[in-house]
């Protein structure tokens, strides 16, 4: 029994010394720390998926870190009654064209837009700050937008449940509690945007996504 358990032990030595000497040669003394895991994203319509068009990286002067995240709503009914049949890729074409042709900007000014189906689509480059034409400045801002005009009309169940996906991944990937969740016209004097109905969800999202961080 000894003498075998003195063997086993002889031969883990070995194989022990034998991986060191190998971990020490193949590793680096200066290796990096490993990346952090990045958190599982919803699912999320990439810009070329949509047909939009992919910008280049933004420029340094547009780039900032995110510290809040403020809901928008669309302030347009969806669908509107001149295009019932209208698709929110196709109307998110027409507002990447009209975004940069008639505003200037340099993309949508939403990072996020969820269609009343919950389908989430990615629109401008969260490393670039959102644009507004109201009076905040929107950098340190990812920006989210729900198509519908909540004035007249509610959230539907799955972009709300959407919404909470997507907030609760936004918050755990910058490193942010539900308080750094509020909404446009929390920041300025200028709107009624995200509108009565979706305003009125904003503890509930807010609750929702602090239980998920927990
Ligand atoms: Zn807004």
């Amino acid at each position: 029994m000894t003498r075998i358990l003195a063997s086993t032990l002889t031969a883990l030595t070995a194989s022990l010394a034998l991986l060191m000497s190998g971990c020490a040669s193949l590793a680096p003394t200066s290796a990096p720390p490993p990346p952090q895991p990045q958190p599982p994203s919803p699912p999320i319509v990439a810009v070329d998926a949509w047909g939009g068009q992919s910008l280049a990286v933004p420029a340094p002067e547009l780039t900032h870190r995110i510290r809040r995240i403020t809901v928008h709503h669309q302030g347009e009914v969806w669908p509107a009654a001149q295009r019932p049949d209208d698709t929110p890729t196709a109307y998110l074409q027409r507002l990447q064209s009209w975004s940069r042709l008639s505003k200037r900007w340099t993309d949508i000014p939403y990072h996020y837009v969820i269609a009343p189906d919950g389908r989430i689509y990615a629109t401008r480059d969260p490393a670039a700050r959102g644009d507004t034409n109201t009076e905040y400045d929107p950098s340190g801002h990812a920006l989210v937008m729900l198509m519908g005009n909540f004035e007249v009309q509610e959230p539907t169940a799955a972009q709300l449940g959407a919404a909470t996906e997507l907030l609760v991944w936004l918050a755990r990937q910058h490193g942010l509690t539900a308080d750094a969740i509020a909404s446009h016209r929390d920041f300025s004097q200028q709107t009624v945007c995200p509108g009565r109905a979706l305003y009125a969800q904003l503890p509930a999202l807010r609750e929702a996504v602090r239980k998920r961080l927990h």
